[in-house]
């Protein structure tokens, strides 16, 4: 299954479950469909999960019930049709070593073939997700010790993984050896704060102290943090890209880098390779501001707020029977009229994924007045679906996939769209050549011996004969 989310860990907290909750607070924009804590004081082990916004699955009293000096947390959001309470994580299970219970980021490309593999066996599985493949793996490990036995599971398991498992008295975190996902540690006075995106610390003023390292184990108890390599990193890293672009928020470090700064030189690369004849910059808030500046700064058109966010937006809501035409983007943006009337506007958005955000958008802003409409795209054309954690959907409905340019611009009704080059996009970081651009290239890092990760994925049987439709 596709999805993005959010992980969360603290080792050394009487309020291991306050800290969590804050710190998944930060983590929100990384997944809305559900969250969940669990906790232990080192023999107890408790758990809270719901659907919905962090703020909505808990309260004081839950956060109460949740005991303890460590503590494990996962925002979630997935597709439509999986978006149900027995796939909200962490997940936790008994078996021959107690409870165990683990946060994932990310998706494993071979999970279908491994689950067929294991209920042919016997195992029967509760829910859909890739995490519980995982946990049958290291319960059927026949080491001993903790981190030996999710070494054993990790060494099954292909695609992309950011996990922190919660063990009675433990923490172990791992990184898969491609590092497709980020995960960084921090400290917060003797606690250990382990996180997708280090805005997390910020908001539980810990300290970012390093990301984990691609094939590195970490492990967290009361003697400390213990490192252990679990696989050696791949020769060439596939972190991925779109976490810079779109996904991560601008206030973080990830992958070892500042977001923001990255996101400024998108902006700036963009403004050289598509300058446009314009009065003035506006961006698709919030995602996009930051690239928006970047592009303001280098054409040395002003930047101004053209668009107003609704942030009160909940994920379901009722369409009155008189809702205006493109009422569910209305409830989101409103356009600024004396920001845009009679002016000719560069329009500068992350990424372009089925078109029908923009679609509307376009007309909005042309209904407020707009003279010109100049969109610029601050990533390549989304041609190719992400198997590696971002909720892409499938190719046929990604509008890149299926039309030129020229068909975009005559769709969205702009008088030009022009996106950043692939290399543009390159050059926008230290080593590009350690990252995953596939959904821009269809360079899957993951196909093996002519297998595309699409099969694997979808049907679970590396037939290589599938083609990627
Ligand atoms: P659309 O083209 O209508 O499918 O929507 C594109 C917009 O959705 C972009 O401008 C992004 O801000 C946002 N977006 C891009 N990728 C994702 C994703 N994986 N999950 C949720 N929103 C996304």
């Amino acid at each position: 299954m596709k999805e993005e989310c959010a992980v969360l860990g603290v080792y050394g907290s009487e309020e291991a479950a306050q800290l969590a909750y804050l710190g998944l607070y930060a983590l929100q924009h990384r997944g809305q469909e559900s969250s969940g804590i669990i906790t232990s004081d080192g023999e107890q082990v408790h758990e809270h999960r719901g659907m919905g916004l962090v703020s909505k699955v808990f309260d004081e009293k839950t956060l109460a019930r949740l005991g303890g000096h460590l503590a494990i947390g996962h925002n979630r959001y997935s597709t439509t049709g999986m978006s149900h309470i027995v796939n909200a994580q962490p997940f936790l299970v008994d078996c021959k070593i107690g409870k165990i219970a683990v946060a994932h980021n990310g998706n494993l490309v071979n999970a279908a073939a491994l689950r067929r593999e294991m209920e042919e066996s016997g195992s029967i599985f509760r829910s859909t997700m890739d995490s519980e493949v995982i946990l049958h793996l290291i319960a059927r490990s026949e080491r001993r010790a903790i981190h030996a036995m999710i070494a054993d599971a990790l060494g099954r398991v292909q695609g992309a993984y950011s996990l922190i498992f919660l063990v009675k008295d433990r923490l172990v975190a791992a990184r898969d050896p491609r590092g497709f996902r980020p995960l960084c540690i921090g400290r917060l006075g003797d606690a250990t704060i382990l996180a997708s995106e280090s805005c997390a610390f910020d908001i539980l003023g810990a300290t970012y102290a390093r990301e984990i390292e691609p094939g590195e184990m970490v492990v967290v108890d009361e003697r400390g943090v213990e490192s252990v390599r679990f696989a050696e990193p791949a020769p060439r890293l596939s972190r991925c890209i779109f976490e810079f672009i779109y996904f991560s928020r601008p206030d973080s470090r990830v992958f070892g880098e500042n977001v923001d700064k990255i996101r400024r030189k998108l902006g700036r690369r963009l403004a050289e390779e598509a300058p446009a004849p314009a009065d003035i910059v506006i961006s698709v808030p919030d995602s996009s501001n930051t690239i928006a500046l970047g592009y303001a700064n280098a054409s040395g058109l002003p930047f101004e707020l053209g668009l107003i966010r609704n942030h009160y937006v909940g994920r379901t809501f009722i369409q009155p029977r008189q809702a205006a035409r493109d009422w569910d983007v209305r409830i989101k943006f409103n356009p600024v009229r004396g920001v845009l009337k009679d002016r000719s506007i560069v329009v500068v958005d992350d990424s372009i994924v089925r078109g029908s955000t923009m679609r509307k958008l376009v007309r909005m802003l042309y209904a407020a007045g707009a003279a010109q409409v100049h969109l610029r795209i601050g990533a390549p054309p989304v041609t190719h679906s992400c198997y590696y954690g971002i909720d892409t959907p499938n190719r046929s409905e990604l509008i890149a996939a299926t039309h030129s340019t020229a068909e975009i611009e005559s769709y969205l009704g702009v008088d030009s769209l022009r996106y950043l080059s692939v290399e543009g996009l390159r050059s926008c970081v230290d080593d590009p050549d350690n990252y995953c651009t596939a959904c821009f290239s269809g360079e899957y890092p993951t196909v093996r011996n002519g297998v595309h990760p699409k099969d694997i994925f979808e049907h679970g049987c590396g037939c290589g004969g599938c083609e990627e439709s």
